[in-house]
């Protein structure tokens, strides 16, 4: 049985108190929203601190609800509330169809859309007990000094591995970063770096408050695709979300698409304008943007199954979400 490391457990009850907390014990506490992630890299000793921070006491960080132009969904709401809720459903179908694809009902009860954004990467090499990391020298992300991915000492590239931020991508929703200090605003293009290592602009004693996506946006036509080993529980394998703005007699106006579980952070798909604006999204169509994305992708050996597959599994699932995009 893997036993979880001795730490304090605090349970603040505003953004204050908890950046205040995180102030006060620094490098040695973590926060902790479902645990869903956390609990279990801590057992595989990923991170041992002496403090966590529960924030689903923190109020400032629940309720979904229309406000001034936009969906504000609270960074501690469940994922299986964001999946259910009815303004979602209606507004965000591809944000509901995303939340409710993550993991398995019981861990999503649990998990939150704000520990989903804040996910650690994911390798075949990491997400290990001591004992087997140990026994291959470590890695570089974790007591280690190289890669088994790349074979060198110089980047992670671990997988960012969750499921909703493509989608958010897609719809142009916004990260409320609050600190003891300030509070700011990151565009979710904005949010995650290439570094396996840690993948996000987020500073430690920052806190996820909030997502603000524009009611705009919900006008868009949007969906999303999982590719995973099971039909359930698996963390994804490769994650394809689409947005488009379509006329009515079927012209696109605009279109993006964002995949990941490839690399350290999501993938926004380049080209997609240039092709499709101005045309249908016929058969042909499909076959050509599905193509560019094949070009732009190359996962690399750092999830279970292998690369080459994974590669080829991209334009397979870009079709089937343009697909379901041109039926909505
Ligand atoms: C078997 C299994 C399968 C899974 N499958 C999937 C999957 O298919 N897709 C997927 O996306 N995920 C999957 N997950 C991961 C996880 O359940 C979800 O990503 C979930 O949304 C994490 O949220 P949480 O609240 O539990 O995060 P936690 O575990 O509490 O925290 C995760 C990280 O985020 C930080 N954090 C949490 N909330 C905040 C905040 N508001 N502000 C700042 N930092 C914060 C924590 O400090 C920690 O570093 C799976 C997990 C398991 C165990
Ligand atoms: S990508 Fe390399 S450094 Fe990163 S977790 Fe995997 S083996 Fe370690």
């Amino acid at each position: 049985m893997l036993r979880l490391p001795p730490f304090s457990y605090h349970r603040p009850v505003s953004v204050a108190e908890a950046t205040g907390l995180m102030s006060q014990y620094a490098e040695e506490a973590m926060y902790v929203a479902g645990g869903t992630d956390l609990i279990p890299n801590m057992k595989h000793r990923l991170f041992e601190p002496a403090h966590l921070i529960a924030l689903k006491s923190v109020s400032e960080l629940s309720g979904i609800r229309e406000e001034n132009g936009y969906l504000r969904i609270g960074a501690a709401e469940t994922l299986a509330e964001v999946a259910r809720h009815p303004g979602v459903q209606k507004l965000f179908p591809a944000l509901s169809d995303a939340a409710g694809h993550v993991a398995g009902p019981q861990l999503r009860n649990a998990g939150t859309i704000g520990g989903n954004l804040c996910l650690d990467t994911r390798c075949t090499y990491y997400n290990q007990t001591s004992f087997w990391r140990g026994a291959l020298g470590y890695c570089l992300k974790k007591d280690g000094t190289v890669c088994h991915v790349t074979n060198v000492g110089k980047k992670c590239v671990a997988a960012h591995s969750a499921d909703t931020p493509p989608v958010l991508m897609t719809l142009g929703a916004t990260i409320t970063l609050a600190g003891p200090q300030r509070k700011r605003r990151v565009p979710i293009q904005d949010f995650f770096i290439a570094d396996g290592i840690c993948n996000t602009r987020r500073t430690p004693v920052e806190i996820v408050t909030e997502i603000r996506i524009p009611l705009s946006a919900a006008n868009r036509r949007q969906a999303y695709a999982k590719l995973r080993q099971r039909k359930s529980i698996d963390f994804p394998l490769l994650t394809v979300a689409v947005s488009a703005d379509v006329e009515g007699d079927g012209t696109v106006q605009s279109i993006n698409g964002v995949v990941t579980a490839l690399g350290a952070r999501p993938r926004a798909l380049s080209g997609w304008d240039d092709l499709a604006v101005g045309s249908t999204l016929d058969a042909d169509m499909i076959e050509e943007l599905a193509e560019r994305a094949h070009q732009q992708c190359h996962p690399l050996e750092n999830l279970i199954v292998d690369a080459d597959w994974r590669r080829a599994m991209v334009p397979v699932y870009v079709k089937r979400v343009l697909e379901k995009l041109r039926t909505t």
